[in-house]
Formats: C-alpha cells, sequence, structure tokens
C-alpha cells in the first residue's frame, strides 16, 4: 500500500513520493534555546522522530536535519535576566535539549546547525533577495517585501488572509507593507551584532530555518515539519524567502503537528501551564512518556495528566512482558499447529501496524495493531511451554521492529529470563545461608535449606561450595 500524508499545503491527504527515489529529505524546527524543553516541544520532537523511524522502516534513506535557534529576542532577554552571555545560555540549553532528546530515544539529526554558526549563509540568502527585488533596506534593517512574492498566502490561507495576518504581528514605520518581515534587525544597544552590507545587526528567525535547511538539504526538501503555530508566520515566510530566491518549489510535504495540552489549553511558556521534560522523567520513565506522546494521532490534540500516563505504563508493562514471556518459552525444532497460528496473527498485526502507520502515520491505530500481537503472543504463551526455534526468533524480531519504530527500545541484555532470574535468587539465599552459617546462627541457615527443600530446591553442601539442584515436583 501506498503510504499517504496530509499536506498543509493545499490541505489534503496526498500519497508520499519523494523527489529523488528512495531518499527523503527532511527538516525539523528545532528549540530556542533559552530554556529546558517541555512536553509540548517534545511531542513535536517525537513526532518528527517517529516519522523519521517509520520512513526508514520503509527502506527510504532520510537524512534528518534539525536546527537550534540560539539567537532572538528571548534568548537576549533570558541572558540578560540570567546574567550570562547569550552564548553560555545556548551552550547550557542546547546541551540540555539534547541530553533530553536522547533520554526519549529521538535519534540524533545528521546536522543540528546553530544559527549564530551561518551568519555568512544568511547574510548571502538575503543579499540574493535584495538583488532580485524582493528585500529591501530600510535603516539599518531589511525586509522582505511580501508584495512582491505572488504566492505569499498560500500554506496559511490566501494572500489578503496572510497580509492581514501579517500586518497584525508589528507595527513599523519603517516598513512598505505593513504585512513584510524582517529579515535583518540592525543593531540596538545592549544587543549582540554581527557585520554586514547593511552594518551591525543579527537575522531574522525565518531566514535562519529557510538559509540552513537549503544548505544541508537542496532547494527542494521532501518533508518540513513543525507544531501547528509555525505555519504563519514562520513556515509561510520561509516558503517566500525560499521561493523567491530559486524560483523552485521549497517543501513538498509541510507536515503539522496538533497541540499537546493540559485540560484542554496549549502548554506553553506564556501560559505557564508547563511541564518541563525532566520534570515529567520523575513522574514517569522516558520510555512510558513516549508511548503516551504518540498516543493520539499528531493532528488530533492530546491532553497531559497523571491518568493517560498511567495508562501508557499499563500498555508498555503489557508489551515488554509478552515479549519477555516469548522469549523465555524453551525452544524446539519441531514446528506445531499453534506455532503456525502465532505466525500468522503476528504477520497479520504487522500488515494492520504498516496500513495504520501509511495512513498519515495514524500511531493510536499502530499501537491498537501492536497490542492485537501482544495477545497473540500471550494466547500462544498460555497454551505451550515451548515454541519452535525460528518461530520465536521470526515472532520476537517483527515485534521488536514495530516498538523500533515508536522508538520503544529493547535490548535482551536488559531482561533476564525467568530462568536466570531463579539462578540469581538461589545463589543470594545460598550466599545468605553460608554467612549465616559461618556466625553459627544454624536455625536461621537450616530453615532457608529446609523451605528451599519444600519449594523443591535441593541444596548440597561439599568441599567446594554449595550445590543446588531442582527437582521435578510433578503437576
Ligand atoms: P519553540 O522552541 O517554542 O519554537 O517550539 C519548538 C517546537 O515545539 C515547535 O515545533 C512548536 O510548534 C512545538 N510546540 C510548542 N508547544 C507545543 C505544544 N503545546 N504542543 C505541541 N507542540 C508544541
Ligand atoms: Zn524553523
Amino acid at each position: 500500500m501506498a503510504l499517504k500524508v496530509y499536506n498543509t499545503l493545499g490541505r489534503r491527504m496526498e500519497e508520499f513520493a519523494p523527489l529523488r527515489p528512495g531518499e527523503v529529505r527532511m527538516y525539523v524546527c528545532g528549540p530556542t534555546v533559552y530554556d529546558y524543553i517541555h512536553v509540548g516541544n517534545a511531542r513535536a520532537f517525537v513526532i518528527a522522530d517517529v516519522i523519521r523511524r517509520y520512513l526508514e522502516y520503509r527502506g527510504f534513506k532520510v537524512r534528518f536535519i534539525s536546527n537550534i535557534t540560539d539567537i532572538d529576542d528571548k534568548m537576549i532577554n533570558r541572558a540578560r535576566e540570567m546574567g550570562i552571555s547569550i552564548q553560555e545560555l545556548g551552550e547550557l540549553y542546547s546541551d540540555a535539549y539534547f541530553e533530553d532528546i536522547k533520554r526519549l530515544n529521538i535519534k540524533r539529526p545528521d546536522v543540528s546547525p546553530r544559527a549564530t554558526q551561518h551568519i555568512p549563509e544568511i547574510i548571502g540568502a538575503i543579499e540574493a533577495l535584495i538583488e532580485k527585488g524582493y528585500a529591501y533596506v530600510a535603516d539599518g534593517d531589511v525586509y522582505f517585501d511580501v508584495s512582491k512574492f505572488e504566492d505569499y498566502g498560500k500554506l496559511s490561507g490566501n494572500k489578503a488572509e496572510a497580509l492581514r495576518m501579517g500586518a497584525r504581528i508589528e507595527v513599523n514605520p519603517k516598513k512598505r507593507n505593513p504585512a513584510d518581515f524582517a529579515l535583518w534587525k540592525g543593531w540596538k544597544p545592549g544587543e549582540p551584532g554581527w557585520h554586514s552590507p547593511w552594518g551591525r545587526g543579527r537575522p531574522g528567525w525565518h531566514i535562519e530555518c529557510s538559509t540552513m535547511a537549503q544548505k544541508y538539504l537542496g532547494e527542494t526538501l521532501d518533508i518540513h515539519m513543525g507544531g501547528k503555530d509555525l505555519i504563519f508566520p514562520h513556515h509561510e515566510n520561509e516558503i517566500a524567502q525560499a521561493e523567491a530566491a530559486t524560483g523552485k518549489t521549497f517543501v513538498r510535504y509541510w507536515l503539522h503537528n496538533e497541540w499537546l495540552t493540559v485540560e484542554g489549553k496549549k502548554m506553553s511558556k506564556s501560559l505557564g501551564n508547563f511541564i518541563t521534560v525532566r520534570e515529567a522523567f520523575k513522574m514517569c520513565s522516558p520510555q512510558v512518556l513516549r508511548l503516551f506522546l504518540v498516543s493520539a494521532h499528531y493532528r488530533s490534540p492530546l491532553d497531559f495528566n497523571k491518568e493517560a500516563l498511567a495508562a501508557s505504563e499499563r500498555r508498555l508493562r503489557r508489551i515488554l512482558r509478552a515479549l519477555r514471556r516469548l522469549i523465555s518459552l524453551a525452544e524446539r525444532d519441531s514446528l506445531t499447529p499453534d506455532d503456525e497460528r502465532l505466525i500468522s496473527e503476528v504477520e497479520e498485526g504487522r500488515r494492520r501496524f504498516e496500513e495504520a502507520m501509511d495512513d498519515d502515520f495514524n500511531t493510536p491505530l499502530a499501537i491498537t495493531a501492536l497490542l492485537g500481537v501482544v495477545k497473540a503472543i500471550n494466547n500462544f504463551a498460555d497454551a505451550n511451554e515451548s515454541i519452535e526455534r525460528t518461530t520465536k526468533r521470526r515472532v520476537s524480531e517483527m515485534l521488536i521492529a514495530l516498538l523500533d519504530v515508536l522508538g520503544i527500545e529493547w535490548t535482551e541484555g536488559r531482561v533476564k529470563t525467568d530462568r536466570e532470574i531463579l539462578e540469581g535468587l538461589i545463589s543470594i539465599l545460598i550466599d545468605v545461608r553460608n554467612e549465616m552459617r559461618r556466625r553459627k546462627e544454624w536455625k536461621a541457615a537450616d530453615d532457608i535449606r529446609e523451605r528451599l527443600a519444600k519449594l523443591g530446591v535441593t541444596l548440597e553442601d561439599t568441599p567446594t561450595g554449595t550445590r543446588w539442584t531442582i527437582e521435578d515436583v510433578g503437576r
């Protein structure tokens, strides 16, 4: 089946086909590093990561770029408040961001370009726009002239509407049209600045993203993502800048995620209803948080609350417990009808998982398919004490591959089999008993031996240490 995605540009479902067959070039607007990321930001980043992982699962080679905005008004104000330099602030919170996404098992972008390290490229992009007549200099600032770009408004609605929305953003007498936006901001006292043909200053936010996206991905990208607040003006302006300069399509598929909410309201810094990812890790494990963040479709709102986290925790336990049960089953060579049924049920689950993900990355439906696989494994393990060797391998590999798409990690080494746990527990008891004997606490030592014997575990003291055996106690 073909993969379909909902393109904000055109507001419809479209079949996904990258520009170069087999290769996907993808850009995700990253964080402004003036504080720790909150769970709402994490939703945007986890969704992008799941989409990347699914594209890779489907065999595409994905080049994934996500920027770091390390210069803007928020950065300047926060650095001032904290009494540190903007550079120190940027380093502090970009380090924290990389730690957080690592714990969330988000794959690291191929490049995480920083705006402040791309000033020459940004200046070059602005010069090209001035040369082509799309931008003008006004007293140390440079603005994009939206009236010159025919398609302005095509992402967020229509041109008239975009001009109206743009005009509301900031009243500024230097602009020719109220909806024009800044490409370069002239220096003000107390602000950082870089030399440019228009005097000292700093880049606007929109030109950072389109310049860095094109530097690392070329003139045309396959996918550009971000939360829906970025549709206007940020992404609308990125299109204007990039397409005015090249005359080519900038992005083929625009994908935007809905809000993570708290009691129905967008989680945000400005509302003060946010919780950082770090705080959330005290409420649940990173894996639980991840599973929770994909428990709704990315274009539907998702409410953050304790009950929802607890539900994801129960689900994750169920999934991992089933996998553990499967792996602990004894292996045999012969194939039974139950083995064959298990394989076909798990393949059916995988098909449903793929069908859900092909339908604009419907993660909640994909999770339902995954739980179907879990149920098939549990039914099998209820009725069988052993499993044919290759069946076990195929089933566990399939489930692990689906979990990997969601970014839920399974490492065999981390979870021991029942047998290994049993052996570990017995050897602990033997050590405790020997310590008691050393202290001449004969009664307590004998007690351990007798109670183990009742469970069918016989201890035998030999000159080289204590040996143990498990008797068959019958049914
Ligand atoms: P920012 O650092 O504010 O630019 O945000 C980084 C990313 O997080 C952007 O794609 C935002 O759209 C996204 N984002 C911010 N708040 C939320 C939220 N409550 N739910 C989902 N995405 C969000
Ligand atoms: Zn951006």
